[in-house]
């Protein structure tokens, strides 16, 4: 069952709710949204009856009325690999897992186990285990990863998704993550890259990158994903992995020659510092050009991607998990760059959680001003909405209720013990809300989520088989 072959796009009332457009039209209380062939024709109040007397109505009265929310860079397919950020043992186990036959790996503090006869210290962490495992991926285990991320995304509210797809071993691993996108329903950008462990004397696969940017349209479904580029540029967020300038060159001039957007992981990590500075020496900057992280970047740095609008994304909880230091949210926003949210990897924030995004993006801004009023609610929702949209390129199609624009929306019910009350909305969607939260979910006037429950997946088949590829994996391991 998937949302491809599910409900079609028909033509829907949503009625009486809490409207936040994140447009020039403000806030709508008790008002409509009237969607007709997956586009929104009008949003305002009392729209009613007449001018809809076909429409599907769906109650919203008491409920907050959203655009869906945006997530500017996630690797999807490594969601199979959830809980396994410190690693996995070499017997294949999970570490800690019940029958390991070798030792968990050290907690900080241990001594060092190494030399005579120990078993070798198996490697842990994000980047090693991402590697190390992601090596023995399947095509089907990349769709089966691809899949179970985008069940999430559908049930946590995330209409739109940018797949930074760095573990494309060959042509039909790129096809089995196009594949899941495409049955989802959702909006997408699928960010062609490189296979993890990819040698850095070697130029990623352009050949079937234009392969795949000449056959588009059997993969767009219809224009809701589009193609791009996940680019290593000078190695990624991994300084130890240096590559070569006329390599990385190379590969960008490649992607630009076919006119696709290019998205890079950029002063992720201390030690990472001066990527962009190098980008801006090699004239590579520019507003085709995404920027993820930038914790450590220098004000210069900020600067310079200013000057040449490139936008950002921003992951605050796995920067957080994996030591990059504090988002920077607060200088991004003061140098005026299009700043989205992203879930960057399941594997470090364990969930794809756009609403605890939302939050500590928030609490991490604030604090690092000593400002309860550094970075609102409601500046914290255009993020996750129309700024979002803007850093991928997509705020004339999404990003805001407005009569034009695709119906890609969410309905949050306030009947439930952690809101109850219908204060601030967008403050709660802030603070308050959760993906259980989520009543109703659109994506390009599709119905992906109807009173709480997924229309597309069978969440249990989803997980099952999220499960059989895990053990598949981990037994080529
Ligand atoms: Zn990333």
């Amino acid at each position: 069952m998937t949302a491809e072959n599910s409900e079609p796009a028909g033509e829907i009332l949503v009625r009486g709710g809490y409207v936040i457009t994140m447009d020039a039209a403000g806030d709508i209380p008790g008002g409509d949204v009237h969607i007709r062939d997956g586009q929104i024709v009008a949003v305002g109040r009392g729209l009613g009856a007449q001018a809809a007397p076909g429409a599907e109505v769906m109650d919203a009265a008491g409920q907050i009325v959203a655009p869906g929310l945006i997530d500017t860079h996630w690797h999807m397919w490594n969601t199979l690999l959830r809980g396994l950020s410190d690693g996995v043992s070499p017997g294949g186990q999970p570490s800690g897992m019940e029958g390991s036959r070798l030792p968990s790996p050290l907690a900080p503090g241990d001594p060092p186990r190494m030399g005579g006869s120990s078993p070798p210290i198996p490697p842990r962490g994000y980047f090693a285990t991402c590697v190390g495992l992601g090596r023995h991926f399947l095509p089907g285990d990349t769709y089966a990863g691809t899949r179970l991320a985008c069940a999430e995304a559908a049930d946590a509210g995330i209409t739109t998704v940018h797949d930074w797809a760095h573990n494309i071993r060959g042509p039909q691993w790129a096809e089995a993550g196009l594949r899941a996108l495409g049955e989802s329903g959702l909006r997408a950008r699928f960010s062609y890259g490189y296979e993890t462990g990819h040698p850095n004397s070697r130029v990623m696969a352009l050949d079937d990158l234009s392969r795949v940017a000449a056959a588009w349209p059997a993969f767009g479904a219809g224009g809701r994903i589009h193609l791009g580029m996940a680019w290593r540029g000078t190695g990624g967020s991994n300084p130890a992995m240096r590559v070569a300038p006329e390599l990385y060159r190379a590969e960008i001039e490649a992607a630009r020659g076919l006119g696709l957007p290019v998205s890079v992981h950029a002063c992720g990590p201390r030690a990472a510092a001066g990527q962009i500075a190098a980008y801006a020496a090699g004239g590579l900057l520019g507003p085709d050009l995404q920027l993820v992280h930038l914790n450590n970047a220098s004000r210069a740095e900020i600067a310079l991607a200013a000057e040449h609008g490139t936008p950002v994304s921003v992951s605050p909880f796995t920067e957080l998990q994996i030591g990059y230091g504090q988002p920077v949210t607060g200088a991004l926003l003061a140098a005026g760059l299009p700043t989205g949210l992203s879930v960057d990897t399941t594997m470090l924030s364990g969930n794809a959680d756009m609403f605890a995004i939302m939050k500590v993006t928030q609490g991490c801004a604030n604090a690092l001003a000593y400002d309860e009023f550094a970075l609102t609610a409601r500046d914290v929702l255009r993020l996750a909405t129309i700024e979002g949209a803007r850093s991928l390129g997509l705020d004339g199609v999404t990003g805001s209720l407005a009569p034009g624009k695709r119906a890609d929306l969410i309905v949050v019910s306030v009947d439930a013990p952690n809101l109850g009350v219908l204060t601030d909305p967008a403050r709660l969607l802030v603070t308050a809300a959760h993906p259980g939260n989520v009543h109703t979910v659109l994506a390009d006037g599709r119905v992906l989520k109807r009173s709480g429950v997924l229309t597309g997946y069978d969440v249990a088949e989803v997980s099952q088989s999220a499960r059989e590829a895990l053990a598949g994996v981990l037994s080529r391991a």
